[in-house]
């Protein structure tokens, strides 16, 4: 067993070693670029990048053209978010409102945040103390001047799961569009994009497994001008993201995607049941460990665990040669600030200084998931003790 144990699956999955193995080839020989129709090497990086728009499509039970690959899930996001403003400023629409909810991803709410100096009009609905959203407040929230609705599938701190058909019916009884950014979801839960209705939906590659730097947008019905694009340049992508095509990241995020689908149900009960088991070490052994986010109905693999007078900065820098955990999303440990998420679930200082965010994956075992809960354990008896 190879220590330290990585259990920060929320922030970036290994790559998985079929998906390298797919994507070596295009770092050596076909290295092309997919946009030279003149000879064999943009012919076979084309086919290439066909290929992997399919399989991510397919995944998603959505037909290729829907895809647009973006550089991150944070681009994908900004193009929905920014990218349906700029639209509707340029046709000068009447819908200037955009529903949303407070723990969303940084990269929803910061462009919903820059949209209100061009006179958007943004609401950030409040979630409950498991994290989750209500129709009620969400119907509440719906004008006729509502141009889009933005809400997560599932929360990356604290695994809250929306009912993202309820809430995509909602926006469209309303004349809203709906945006979904289902990034956490993707590979853990079935996403049938055709069921839920979603119009735009945003996926990554390093959570499932896949390369870092490679991100898609799923638009239902793509249409012109119904996006303003946020790079123009060589009309790639449709005209919805110019700029030369990620050969690597696209075969890799292909690979990685056809792998989530097909593995889908066995995974998902192998996290729930690491999960569990951890848990129960936990709650076995100490007393006051609360988990953060819904009890029961949550995202598989992820835990969110406040020890009771522990400081988290303590108890991660005595695990760190032994276990890899977060405080809460990677951006926001970066910068040391408080977690929204947390916040919005309504907790104070004390219980978020106390929280830690675990994320189990696909290449974790039995065996690591024991050792960890030990070394935990031990830390935190030794924090307690003073
Ligand atoms: N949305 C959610 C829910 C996420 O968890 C993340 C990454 O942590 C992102 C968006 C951004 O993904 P990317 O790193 O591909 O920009």
């Amino acid at each position: 067993m190879k220590t330290p144990i990585y259990l920060d699956n929320n922030a970036a999955t290994p790559l998985d070693p079929r998906v390298l193995e797919e994507m070596l080839p295009t770092l050596k020989e076909h290295f092309g670029n997919p946009a030279s129709s003149t000879h064999r090497f943009g012919w076979a990086a084309d086919e290439l990048v066909s290929v992997a728009r399919e399989r991510v499509a397919s995944a998603i039970g959505a037909a290729p053209d829907t895809i647009v690959f973006t550089g991150s899930a944070s681009e994908a996001n900004n193009l929905a978010i920014k990218g349906l403003a700029f639209a509707a400023l340029r046709s000068r629409s009447a819908a200037r409102r955009i529903v949303s909810v407070v723990s969303e991803h940084r990269s929803v709410l910061e462009p919903l945040d820059e949209l209100r100096a061009f006179g958007f009009e943004v609401k950030s609905l409040p979630v409950n103390g498991s994290g989750e959203l209500s129709s009620e407040n969400l119907k509440d929230a719906l004008t006729p001047n509502t141009l889009l609705v933005s809400v997560m599938l599932a929360n990356n701190e604290v695994g809250a799961l929306n009912d993202v058909n309820a809430a995509a019916a909602l926006s469209h009884s309303a004349g809203a569009l709906f945006h979904c950014d289902a990034v956490q979801a993707f590979g853990k839960i079935r996403l049938d994009l055709p069921a839920t209705s979603a119009d735009f939906v945003t996926l990554s590659a390093h959570k499932i497994y896949g390369p870092k730097g490679i991100g898609c947008l799923y638009i239902r019905r793509p249409q012109a001008n119904q996006i303003f694009a946020l790079v123009h340049g060589g009309g790639h992508e449709g005209g919805y993201h110019a700029g030369t095509l990620n050969v690597p990241g696209i075969v890799g995020f292909g690979k990685a995607a056809e792998l989530a689908a097909g593995g889908l149900v066995g995974e998902r009960e192998k996290l729930e049941q690491l999960s569990e088991r951890l848990m129960l070490c936990l709650r076995s052994e100490l007393t006051g460990v609360q988990l953060n986010g819904p009890e029961l109905n949550r995202l598989p693999g992820n835990l969110n665990i406040a020890f009771d007078g522990v400081d988290n900065a303590r108890l991660l820098r005595l695990l760190s040669g032994k276990v890899a955990l977060s405080t809460s999303s990677a951006c926001s440990s970066k910068n040391a600030a408080p977690s929204h998420v947390l916040q919005a679930l309504g907790f104070g200082v004390q219980r978020q200084k106390s929280s830690v965010r675990i994320g189990i994956g696909r290449f974790n075992t039995v065996e690591e998931i024991d050792f960890a809960a030990a070394a935990i354990i031990e830390a935190v008896k030794n924090i307690r003790r003073g």
